[in-house]
């Protein structure tokens, strides 16, 4: 009999996914979900240890969702956001600016995080021309910081092995500098003073201040493993934008609605940044949508301009769908207090995953906060012994993702600056899904310290 499995293996060309993985391996066929769990065509159950791709924030099986898609599908299934308008963009746009930092309130709405990042690269440079300020361009963003996939949100992207087989497709006007995990500077340095926001300061200054147009980053970056700032980082990037005229925004892809605790996760690290890029958590996945955030004088300075348009659109930014349901799923965020949730859980989350370092020898460090997390492996945590080259490539190209399956669980394997699992449950995840996941993240880590054993 023809499974699913051998359907997709003849058709469907997988997103990010090894022959390997593909080919030999029993991949999931997920058919449904429900809150933090999903149910896979084999009729297993599987816990969601990454709210599908850090987006799923509501949780699965929400019909209220469905419903409010179907019936804006029936009074109108499309209009343009080009010289008109509709009453979904509308609301979503005026909900998110009712929530976002500071004086944000102008809201750009795309389909994705990548086109949310291409629209902050673009709306700078639109900014900086309009001002006069014609040779800003350039973009200083973080090493091993995810940004997207399509060719400027790559060309930002600072992971290696995904920006180097397209190097010749890629701008050349970016910058990486140390992430705040490469910070070299003693606990206790002021923030200003940190190496990994002085490394900013350095690039500006050698490019020259007039050519740089922004600096993006995330408030916690993913790539290199949940990295959670140093008190005062933020401030002292905003303080340093400022000093020279550059654009800050915040890729707050992941961490936006609720992922820390709040609608914004700018709003934790007490920063109003220029822009803010979304998408993901602000539908719960339950359509895809994205946007950039801008401060109203930003905006305001362009329309007054000479050349007094945001020169970027889409046929389905601000989707009638998308936002209709972006507003739905805004308002049941609100009103069933997810993000108290998330802020009086999350001790007890990092807790949970603590209490695991204690048994498992292979784990460095656990990093994180709200309910995103990183486990940060290593061959002997006592002896600060690092994994191999060979046990690196080892787990990074499939072991790790089979010992993650056989735990029928959807922690991602990660090998962005660190060997280790990303962790980011939906966040409706109560105290009895948090040690359902706690067992299964014992249970692939019991897996990786026999494996340490077997391949040392
Ligand atoms: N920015 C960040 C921080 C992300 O984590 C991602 C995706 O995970 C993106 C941008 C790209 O988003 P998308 O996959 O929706 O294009």
């Amino acid at each position: 009999m023809t499974t699913q499995r051998d359907l997709a293996r003849q058709h469907l060309v997988p997103h990010f996914t090894g022959k390997r993985t593909w080919y030999e391996d029993d991949f999931p066929v997920f058919e449904r979900g429900e809150g933090c769990y999903l149910f896979d065509t084999d009729g297993n159950r599987w816990l969601d240890g990454v709210a599908g791709l850090f987006c799923v924030n509501i949780g699965h099986g929400r019909t209220d969702l469905a419903s409010v898609a179907a019936e804006q599908m029936g009074r109108l299934a499309y209009s343009s956001n080009w010289g008109m308008a509709h009453p979904a963009a509308i609301e979503a746009a005026t909900m998110i600016a009712e929530v976002a930092p500071g004086d944000i309130d102008q809201i750009f709405f795309v389909s994705s995080g990548s086109e949310a990042v291409e629209s902050a690269v673009k709306f700078a440079r639109n900014y900086h021309l309009a001002r006069g300020d014609d040779s800003r361009y350039k973009v200083i963003s973080r090493n091993w910081a995810y940004h997207g996939t399509t060719l400027g949100a790559l060309a930002v992207t600072g992971i290696p092995k995904n920006r180097e087989p397209f190097l010749p497709n890629l701008w050349d006007g970016v910058r990486h500098v140390s992430n705040t995990g490469q910070c070299t500077s003693p606990k206790g340095t002021p923030a200003d003073e940190l190496s990994c926001v002085k490394a900013i300061e350095e690039v500006i200054l050698t490019e020259g201040p007039e050519t740089v147009a922004m600096v993006i980053a995330e408030p916690v970056q993913s790539g290199g493993g949940a990295l959670v700032p140093p008190n005062g980082y933020w401030s002292a990037l905003r303080r340093l934008c400022d000093r020279h005229g550059v654009l800050l925004c915040a890729d707050e892809v992941v961490c936006a609605f609720g992922r820390f605790g709040h609608w914004f996760a700018s709003e934790r690290f007490d920063v109003v940044p220029d822009m803010i890029t979304f998408a993901k958590g602000v539908t719960s996945a339950y359509q895809p949508l994205g946007g950039l955030a801008i401060r109203r004088p930003l905006v305001a300075e362009v329309y007054e301009s000479p050349i007094g348009t945001f020169r970027h659109g889409s046929t389905f930014g601000g989707h009638p769908v998308a936002t209709a349901v972006a507003v739905a799923n805004m308002r049941a965020m609100r009103e069933e207090g997810l993000f108290d949730h998330v802020l009086s859980t999350e001790d007890h989350f990092a807790q949970s995953l603590g209490s695991l370092a204690e048994s498992h020898r292979s784990i460095r460090e656990i990093r994180g906060a709200g309910f995103f997390y990183a486990i940060d492996l290593c061959v002997d945590r006592e002896t600060r012994l690092d994994l191999s080259p060979t046990q690196e490539i080892g787990l990074q190209s499939g072991v790790l993702g089979g010992f993650i399956r056989e735990a029928r669980t959807t922690v991602r394997p990660d090998g962005r600056g660190y060997t280790g699992l990303n962790i980011s449950p939906p966040l409706i995840a109560d105290a009895e899904v948090i040690e359902d996941l706690t067992h299964r993240i014992d249970q692939i880590l019991d897996r990786v310290d026999s494996w340490l054993d077997e391949n040392d």
